[in-house]
């Protein structure tokens, strides 16, 4: 089935490193490639993954001057902080060399204030300018003086003043947070300097050096029609917009000392520095090279540092590597116009052209342009947002000490702002992983392994000696459609069609268990009836669907997933299994005999809504903290509440409550309600209709003929579009086993329950 590998790119936006990551940023950003690449190198593919902070400009200069610190302090903290946090989350960035050998790539979470980085970006400014592809312009700048030699340019984000559209006092250089007007600084009217409001400022004319991004209108044009049919609409639609609207040259450089410095000889240009949207994208080439010169050549890959290469150069046979870019949906212009442009300009200057000549698409021996931009749309919090500056946010670092990773990554994939915003709620994350994680997933393994462990020892596990051929092709029909479908999903970017599909595969799970019932044959009594040997057949299939989940949730839930490979007893990492071994339905069974653990634990809504609140009073010290979280405020409420122990019910309230026997005579899918049946039930009169929410529970067969318990005088209520009835008991154990509550032995429909 594995076809030759492919190499494939894994380009990663780089995170700002003035603050903490919060889960819009993953959303968005950080937790589709790693899905993509773990994906991609278990089909065998050959990926490497690049990405690292992105340390220069002012936001973090003014961050390190309100601070009192300097700007490397700042950058530090936050590269150190960021790169936990996504190993933390699983994202593989470590280790550095793929596992099955360094030819298969690795990946690298490098820093823009490397040293080599620095080198190259400004070896490629030299280059562009050389070729002619730079324009060097006198502009107008703020510039604040000083009697102590202290002078200096101010750039946008140093400036305030009155806003020029609405009169607000404290408009920024560039724009203002009030109207949100956009003009130039020197439109601004009575300007002072944000870090010195008493300093005096002026104009004064500054030189620096412009892209020619008009030069790249035409063959821009053509990289966004041969893509039309890969790029999201999304994609699609801001490059058009862009390119529409026209190319104009872009300043490349800028007054400011925190940044890369511009090789160039001569006092004019001591205190500037390139732009960061000129040098941040570069880290994607940068990084490579980098990896290939620190990391490959030492670990032996056979081309050494130009290993590099393989994954960015379209080979003599015309044959591109495949590059995937992942960031969220502000940053798309950057990557389907802006850095092809550079790319393109870079592949210009190599072949010794010049400005006169026109620019082309890459050729062999060229770097090459994006396969594909999977941008995302936003995660919002609670419909805003999420917000670093305005501390409107979920952090990451704070996520991951209180929950188990997988549970994150499960919700925030299955919810991923693909095609439109989404929304992070706690009441939903609980509720999804409660209901759909556990319930259908977590108990369906803890099941199979728990079951298995009554089974007499045999030497290669329990399952072996049980399987039928033909329960094996019965059952594996729908799993293999399934994988199919996963996979096809994944190499299409839906990660939420494909994480469907998975959860599909474990509520299969669950059916063929539940119909199987082979806890009847668990007994002390041997049974060899061929029902009991159909049974435990299908008991023994519920190991290779383990071994199935565990191949195909592993991009999705790496820890987890490696969790149940070894309580399957499977050597090694899952990470490093075939992906298409994961429907091989001969492979050799194995066991591990320790007691089995549930992969997850049940999320408690009440809990983490009273920690949340706490944690927000806790970490917000201005007067507009962070409480407008969905849930938060119906949390807020419940926790007014004094606790005061046990709430005792009255006995007359409790002999309103009216419960009767009744008969399940037959059952329906709820039309608008995945998780309901319509239950008809024989309640000893007429006949009523309830809504029960325990489908994942129960099969419609099952269900009929059964006899229950339910609550006959409850006020008849419709949900969603079917009115129910009354409310069948069941019982709970909190861990995803739920069991309808009945009679013990056959009474008549109608009696009542005292
Ligand atoms: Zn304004």
């Amino acid at each position: 089935m594995t076809v030759a590998s492919e190499y494939v790119l894994i380009c990663v936006a780089w995170p700002y490193a003035n603050g903490p990551l919060h889960l819009g940023h993953v959303a968005g950003c950080y937790l589709p490639p790693d899905i993509q690449a773990r994906f991609e190198r278990a089909k065998g593919n050959k990926v490497l993954m690049v990405s690292g902070s992105d340390e220069h400009g002012t936001p973090i200069t003014v961050s390190a001057e309100i601070e009192g610190v300097e700007p490397q302090d700042i950058v530090d903290r936050y590269h150190e902080i960021n790169k936990q946090a996504l190993l933390d989350l699983g994202c593989s960035w470590e280790p550095n060399v793929d596992p099955r050998g360094i030819e298969y790539g690795g990946s690298l979470f490098n820093r823009t204030s490397d040293s080599r980085h620095k080198t190259i970006v400004q070896q490629n400014f030299t280059k562009l300018l050389d070729a002619g592809l730079f324009e060097r312009r006198t502009t107008q700048q703020y510039y604040e003086v000083s009697s102590n030699n202290k002078g200096r340019f101010l750039p946008d984000r140093y400036v305030e003043g009155i806003c020029p559209t609405c009169d607000f006092d404290s408009a920024r250089g560039d724009q203002c947070d009030e109207c949100g007007a956009t003009y130039e600084a020197i439109e601004l009217k009575s300007p002072r300097s944000k870090m010195n409001p008493d300093a005096e400022i002026e104009i004064r004319d500054t030189d620096h050096f412009f892209y020619r991004l008009d030069l790249f209108q035409k063959v821009l044009e053509q990289h966004a029609s041969d893509r039309s049919s890969v790029w999201k609409s999304n994609v699609k639609a801001m490059t058009k917009q862009w390119l529409d609207m026209g190319l104009r040259p872009r300043a490349v450089t800028r007054d400011l000392t925190w940044g890369i410095q511009l090789p160039l000889e001569g006092d004019e240009w001591k205190g500037k520095c390139v732009y960061v949207w000129f040098e941040a994208v570069q880290g994607y080439t940068t990084c490579a090279q980098i990896w290939a010169e620190s990391i490959a050549d030492k670990s032996g890959h056979p081309d050494g540092k130009d290993s590099w290469m393989n994954w960015w150069m379209i080979d003599e046979n015309g044959k591109t590597p495949r590059h995937l870019y992942f960031l969220g949906k502000d940053n798309i212009p950057f990557h389907t116009v802006i850095w092809p442009a550079l790319i393109i300009g870079i592949n210009h200057a190599n072949a010794g052209k010049n400005s006169t000549e026109p620019v082309e698409l890459p050729t062999a021996g060229e770097l090459a342009l994006a396969t594909n931009v999977p941008a995302m749309e936003y995660l919002m919090l609670a419909g805003g947002q999420f917000s670093k500056s305005r501390k409107h946010a979920v952090w990451l670092p704070s996520f991951l000490q209180r929950f188990d990773p997988d549970t994150l990554r499960y919700y925030l994939s299955i919810n991923m702002p693909e095609n439109h915003d989404t929304d992070f709620n706690w009441p939903d994350f609980v509720e999804k992983i409660n209901s759909e994680l556990i319930a259908a997933y977590g108990n369906f393994v803890h099941r199979i392994l728990t079951l298995g462990a009554r089974l007499p020892k045999t030497k290669n596990g329990p399952f072996v000696d049980l399987e039928m051929e033909n329960i094996t092709a019965k059952h594996s029909e729908k799993l293999n459609q399934l994988h199919l479908e996963i996979t096809t999903s994944l190499e299409r970017h839906r990660y939420k069609e494909a994480l469907r599909y998975v959860m599909n595969a474990a509520q299969y799970g669950n059916q063929i268990i539940q119909a199987a019932t082979p806890w009847k044959y668990l007994g002390e009594k041997f049974d060899d009836s061929d029902a009991a040997k159909e049974s435990l057949a299908s008991l023994s299939f519920g190991w290779r669907i383990c071994r199935y989940l565990a191949i195909v949730t592993q991009p999705f839930l790496p820890f987890s997933a490696q969790k149940l490979w070894q309580s399957l007893g499977q050597p090694g990492q899952v990470a490093e299994a075939d992906w298409f071994s994961a429907n091989d339905w001969q492979v050799d069974m194995t066991w591990n005999d320790k007691n089995p653990e549930p992969l997850f634990k049940r999320l408690e809504l009440d809990e983490i809504l009273k920690q949340e609140q706490s944690f927000v009073s806790k970490e917000s010290t201005d007067s507009n903290p962070v409480t407008n979280v969905k849930g938060g405020k119906k949390g807020g409420k419940k926790m007014n509440k004094k606790v005061e122990g046990i709430q005792y019910l009255d006995f007359n309230d409790f002999m309103k409550v009216e419960l009767k026997v009744g008969k399940i005579t037959s059952v329906e899918e709820h039309p608008n309600a995945d998780k309901l049946y319509v239950v008809n039930l024989d309640d000893g009169g007429q006949g009523r209709v309830i809504c029960a929410g325990i489908k994942q529970y129960y099969t419609a067969e099952q269900l009929t003929g059964m006899q229950v318990v339910f609550v006959s005088n409850l006020q008849p209520r419709p949900l969603r579009g079917v009115t129910s009835e009354g409310m069948m008991l069941a019982a709970d154990d909190g861990n995803g086993q739920v069991k309808l509550i009945t009679v013990d032995g056959e009474i008549s429909t109608g009696s009542t329950v005292r």
